[in-house]
């Protein structure tokens, strides 16, 4: 890693990782696994100086990488621990994926577009990544490969999916940012039973729509 991951990259990414700590809803795991992966090689070029600012940026299809402090809150809210099955519905840069393997997870994370998947196919290998990658429609979540103890949706759901709902084990965690306006509402589900849960809110996010079946590629 390290003829991509340079002095200066390792220098703005210590800075961005002092400042997340300092915000709340921030767990002290997450930073860990934040400060070893490098989020600029999950840019586009022309982007670079911007990869360790606390912003969202473009990645190509009309997505975006999230914002390093969602990525970190939404991991500190699935509460992971090491070898639970996570189902990652909007793989986009692949950022939050490998921050997830970080945590010693298995992840299955699924993207609906093609050209974003291929992109996160090629990178997340040079980073040793174990991530099981998937090219399809998060709605239907991944039956073969259920139940998963934790479910973590990057994109904006009109409604909680009820579909990826029955694909959680009991006793595990939903984070779905919740909402089809400009902003949305950070929601953890715990499901207590098969048709029972309990949800608390966690702010307002901006995210880009949860869209159902596949677009071209
Ligand atoms: N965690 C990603 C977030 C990317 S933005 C990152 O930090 O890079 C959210 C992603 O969800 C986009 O790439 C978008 O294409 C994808 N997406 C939207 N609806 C989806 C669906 N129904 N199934 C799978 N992916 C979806």
């Amino acid at each position: 890693m390290s003829q991509f991951d340079t002095f200066k990259h390792k220098g703005l990414r210590k800075q961005l990782i002092s400042k997340l700590s300092q915000k709340p809803g921030v767990g002290p795991d997450v930073i860990t696994a934040m400060a070893g992966i490098p989020r600029h090689i999950f840019m586009d070029s022309a982007f670079l100086q911007f990869a360790y600012e606390d912003q969202a940026f473009p990645i190509g299809s009309g997505q975006t990488i999230s914002q390093p402090y969602t990525v970190a809150v939404q991991t500190t809210l699935l509460d992971v621990k090491p070898l639970q099955k996570v189902l990652e519905i909007g793989t986009g840069s692949g950022y939050q994926t490998a921050v997830l393997n970080a945590l010693k997870t298995k992840v299955f994370s699924i993207e609906r577009q093609r050209a974003l998947f291929k992109k996160a196919q090629a990178i997340l290998p040079k980073l040793n990544s174990t991530a099981k990658l998937f090219y399809g429609d998060g709605y239907k979540g991944l039956p073969t490969f259920a139940p998963f103890d934790r479910i973590l949706i990057t994109c904006g759901a009109p409604e909680i999916p009820e579909m990826l709902f029955s694909q959680l084990k009991v006793g595990g965690i939903m984070v779905v940012p919740v909402g089809d306006g400009e902003v949305q509402v950070m929601h953890k589900i715990e499901k207590k039973g098969e048709d029972d849960f309990s949800h608390t809110a966690h702010g307002e996010f901006q995210f880009v729509p949860m869209l159902p079946n596949k677009q071209s590629s």
